[in-house]
Parts: C-alpha cells; structure tokens; sequence
C-alpha cells in the first residue's frame, strides 16, 4: 500500500478534492471504514429542488423564489449514476435508495429506475431499490415506476390533519391527494411501504397519535423520526425534538406495544409491534439514540459529491473525475480511500453534548445530499 496520490480537480464549489490512490488500494470488492462500518447503502439525491417547503427541511425564508437551485448541467445524468452506482455496487453495496429534494421532480425519473434496477449485487442478487418520496406526485407515478422496476417507497407524511399538514409543508398542499398517492402505490405493488413522519414538537406532535390510529391494521409501517439539526437553515432547536421515547408512551397508553428485534443489524429504526398483533411501527432516534455505530450508508449529492455522512459539510467531488478521462477503476480506487479514512459519527457526538441547544457545525442542506 501506498501514501502517494495524483491531485487531479480543483472543485468549483465547497468540498474537498478527491485523489485517486497512485497504485489503488481496492479496485474493488467490500470497504470497511476507518471504524469498521461495512460499505453497504447508497443514497442518491437526484435534484435539489422541491415543490414542499417542509420548514425542518426547506423553509421558505431560505428557500425563497430567488433561491438559485443548481442549473441542469451540474447534475449528474442518469448515465453518470448508473456508471457510479455499478462502481459502489462492486464495493459492496446492495441497497440504494433514490431521493433529494423531491424526486419525482426529476424528469424521465423512471428511465434512471430502469437503468439501476437492472443492476445486480455482487453476489448476482436483486438490488433493494427504493425511493423517498413526499408523495405529491405519487398517484401519477406509481405504476410507471413499478413497471420501470422500483421495487417499493417510502413516502413522508407529517400528519393527516389538513390544516397541519398544509402548514408544515408550507405550499397548502392537501393531505388527501398524498393518501391517495399511498394507495395507489400500494395498489400497484410498490410495497411494503413505509410512512416517515418527522415529529416536530409544537409544530405536529398532535398527530403522534391520529396517526399510529390510521397506520394500525394497515399493511403500511409508520416511523417516526426525531428532528434533527441537518442543514443550517431550520433554526433547529433542541426543545423541539419530540424524543421516541415519548412518541412510544403516548401511543402505548392507548395501544399498548412490545418492542421487536431489528430485522437486520444496523437497522435504522428501533422497531415495535401493537400487543393485538395488528401491525408494527418504527422509531427513528438519530437525537436520543445516535446510531452511527452501524452507520452503513454513503450519500451522493445532486451535483455528484459523495459524502459520507449526513452532517457533514463537504463532500468529495466525484462528478469531476467522471467527467475527466478517468476510468472505473480510477473512480473505484478513490471511492475506497474515501470510504477507509470515514470516521464520521456525527449524531453521537452531539448526544455527548447533552446540553448542546443547538446544532454542532455549518452543514450541508439535507435538500441537497438527499434524506
Ligand atoms: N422529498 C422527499 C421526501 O420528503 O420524502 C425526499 C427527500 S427528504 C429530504 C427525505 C426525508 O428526510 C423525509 O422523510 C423528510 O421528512 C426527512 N427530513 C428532512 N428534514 C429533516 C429534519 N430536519 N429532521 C428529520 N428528518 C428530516
Ligand atoms: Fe421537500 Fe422532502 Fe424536504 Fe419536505 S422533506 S421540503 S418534501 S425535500
Ligand atoms: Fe451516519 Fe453521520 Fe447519521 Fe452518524 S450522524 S448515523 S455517521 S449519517
């Protein structure tokens, strides 16, 4: 092994300039990280725009109708993704999940999905492929993006209350057309479906419970997720979170729940069953219970920045090697020296700082890196 590298790019933007590795340390083949954390999930954000202005994620003070969003040309093409997801798939990764912003915006989305879901594992088997969506757009989408080869969804949904929901998305969106994007998705077969909903406490914590009420006795598994400090435009504020642990009593006082073993290790939500046996829903803790110990997950930005955590505040300008004469092996060399230097934790060191009341760092907009 070698110390010596090849400066190739100067990046155009904030971020850190990615060597490839003189003599490549792995071409190929699984990464761990300077941890010990396996490479073995992708998140692809595939625009940074939106038509939410969700205020934890996008508010509209920050994200006004100057904002400038990144022109077409910054983004990274479906050619160049799926070159780069076949790269990260032969380091290991098996999972991959399509967001953004909101990315059933990006045009032509279902011909990326074709292109992905034909992809294999390393050892020959399917990829999980998955998209994050705020499901808007859902109801229209869903059977081309079944038929593309997506094999399920996850769609975000802060409440059903039509007056909450409209306030927190910001854009008076109603709930009703989200709720039939759900099941039309469901109808199609892009299951099972997962529900996210962000916990904002004063903003929707009155929907804890309609909501686990609607989700209980469904085939859908609702999760609930901590607030939390990503970007540096939601103010966020640490009085705000809404801790699982409270989301869990105020459901088990009127549905009493027993708690389930992960599915896999690593998994990201802390997992319960109702007590009737009529479904299950998830606790996604990054505040109360950071998880960066079995933090598997790589993120590429819209503009093709690979970041190796959500907090971070630069990423390793990837598209710049892509768009130079370098070759897949190139490429792979320095995506493995990125992931072996990884040391990232950023959620337990601000559950150190009990009294921290606000965020740690200036870090890059969710928006961007993808949820
Ligand atoms: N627009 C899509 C959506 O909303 O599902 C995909 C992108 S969004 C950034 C991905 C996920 O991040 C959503 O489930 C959203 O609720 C979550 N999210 C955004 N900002 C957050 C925050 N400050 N804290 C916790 N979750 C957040
Ligand atoms: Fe848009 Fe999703 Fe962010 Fe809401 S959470 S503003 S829907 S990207
Ligand atoms: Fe992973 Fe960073 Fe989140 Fe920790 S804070 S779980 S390292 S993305």
């Amino acid at each position: 092994m070698t110390n010596q590298f090849i400066p190739l790019v100067d990046l155009r933007h904030a971020g850190n300039m990615l060597r490839v590795p003189a003599q490549p340390i792995a071409p190929s083949g699984s990464l761990a990280d300077a941890r010990g954390r396996m490479l073995r999930d992708l998140r692809i954000s595939v625009t940074d725009r939106c038509n939410f202005r969700c205020t934890y994620c996008m508010p509209k003070e920050m994200f006004g109708k100057d904002h400038a969003f990144l022109p077409h040309g910054d983004l990274l093409s479906f050619e160049e993704i799926t070159r780069l997801a076949s790269i990260f798939i032969a380091h290991g990764v098996e999972k991959i999940r399509i967001t953004g912003g909101e990315p059933l915006l990006r045009k032509n989305i279902e011909k990326l999905i074709a292109m992905l879901s034909a992809l294999k594992t390393i050892d020959g088997r399917d990829l999980d492929l998955t998209l994050t969506t705020n499901g808007s757009l859902l109801a229209k989408k869903a059977r081309s993006l079944k038929d593309a080869g997506l094999k399920r969804v996850t769609v975000s949904l802060d409440g059903l209350d039509d007056t909450v929901f409209r306030r927190m998305n910001d854009v008076d969106f109603p709930v009703a057309e989200v709720l039939h994007g759900i099941d039309v998705a469901h109808q199609v077969g892009l299951g099972p479906i997962k529900i996210n909903m962000v916990v904002k406490g004063g903003a929707n914590d009155s929907e804890i419970l309609p909501m686990a009420r609607h989700f209980h006795d469904t085939p859908f598994i609702l999760r609930f997720i901590e607030y939390m400090d990503v970007g540096s435009s939601n103010d966020w504020r640490v009085d705000e979170v809404i801790p699982s642990a409270e989301v869990i009593r105020r459901i088990h006082a009127y549905m009493p729940l027993t708690k389930l073993q992960p599915n896999y290790a690593g998994e990201t939500a802390n997992r319960y069953r109702y007590l009737d046996g009529k479904g299950e829903i998830g606790l996604i803790s990054s505040v109360t219970h950071a998880f960066c110990g079995d933090c598997t997950r790589a993120r590429l930005s819209t503009d093709g920045k690979l970041y190796t955590c959500l907090f971070a505040g630069d990423g390793h300008d990837v598209r710049a090697l892509l768009r130079s004469d370098h070759s897949n092996a190139d490429i792979s060399a320095a995506i493995a020296h990125v992931w072996q230097k990884r040391s990232d934790r950023y959620s337990e060191l601000r559950s150190e700082q009990t009294t921290a009341t606000q965020s740690l760092q200036t870090k890059i907009e969710m928006s961007y890196i993808g949820g």
